[in-house]
């Protein structure tokens, strides 16, 4: 840390400027890949201005609280906490969504499963979908924000999660048409009429396997919640519990959407295929061109 900006350092002045090239070196020095864009971002939070208005003002001085906020937030990006968290967002399908440590944060790849979902809901008609392990409740709101004739059940087992969700309900207007309800995979639809009642199931399930958890950026393994990631031995263990149970809440010719991870589509197609009850079992690929989304409807004829 020689030469570079700490709370105890007093030798010269902090500006903009010198937060700028501090930061960065201390980003750099950890080896964050895009070092130069999270400083700056970061240092937009820390100092609540504008990139442009930084740039242009590189010799105002920081006061001492902005430049121990800014420190604050270099260093525990050092320390890999993953940016999203720091900043307290994430983007998802153009929608800015709440993240807290309690909720995994949002991947691009994910839209891929509400693409699936927005494909195959008749536009305009009332439907009824259930996101299961909601975590922020970026599936649920997207969807109701996308399709005005869909309700959402948000499910999630973790009660802060569940008020993360709510946060963004909130944020996104979409509380008449968006409900959470916390409790273990579909415990919590028991109560409710929805017994054959609903049209789409998806799941954005845990799915790294065992084997794959010691290999996972840190910003995954140490800071994410565990169990919005950890799959069980093989990565699918809640999948083979969606295929086991989502038929009783499913209407005939529904279907349910689940996400997976690199590798596990045949074992999921597989389990389905097994059930007995699903038909017109596919698969979708990402952008990266792999398999990526596993689609399974209920049989009509199944019970
Ligand atoms: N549904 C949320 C998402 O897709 C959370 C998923 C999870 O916690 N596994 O980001």
């Amino acid at each position: 840390m020689d030469g570079l900006a700490s709370p105890g350092s007093q030798e010269k002045e902090a500006t903009v400027a010198t937060l700028l090239t501090d930061g960065l070196a201390m980003l750099e020095q950890a080896g964050i890949d895009n070092a130069a864009q999270e400083t700056v971002w970061l240092l937009e939070a820390a100092l609540a201005s504008a990139h442009l208005v930084l740039r242009l003002n590189p010799h105002r001085a920081v006061s001492s609280g902005e430049q121990a906020r800014a420190l604050d937030l270099l260093a525990r990006r050092a320390n890999r906490e993953p940016l999203q968290y720091l900043l307290g967002t994430q983007e998802f399908c153009g929608l800015d969504f709440e993240v807290t440590p309690a909720v995994l944060i949002p991947r691009p790849e994910t839209e891929l499963l509400l693409d699936e979902v927005v494909r195959c809901l008749p536009s305009g008609r009332a439907a009824t979908v259930v996101d299961v392990g909601t975590g922020s409740g970026c599936l649920a709101v997207a969807l109701a924000k996308a399709m005005p004739s869909v309700s959402v059940y948000a499910l999630d087992c973790s009660e802060a999660a569940m008020e993360v969700a709510g946060r963004n309900i909130e944020r996104h207007r979409v509380g008449d048409r968006v409900h959470r309800r916390q409790g273990d995979l579909f415990a919590a639809l028991d109560q409710l009429e929805l017994k054959a009642n609903v049209h789409v199931v998806m799941s954005n399930p845990p799915y790294i396997s065992d084997a794959d958890w010691a290999g996972l950026q840190p910003e995954v393994r140490l800071f994410e919640p565990r169990n919005a990631l950890s799959g069980g031995p093989d990565g699918i263990a809640v999948h083979r519990r969606l295929l086991e149970s989502a038929h009783e809440f499913l209407v005939p010719g529904g279907l349910l959407v689940m996400e997976v991870g690199q590798g596990q589509a045949e074992a999921v197609c597989e389990h389905a295929r097994r059930q007995g009850r699903y038909g017109n079992i596919r698969i979708r690929q990402d952008a990266g061109g792999i398999d990526r989304v596993v689609c399974a409807e209920l049989s009509t004829n199944a019970k």
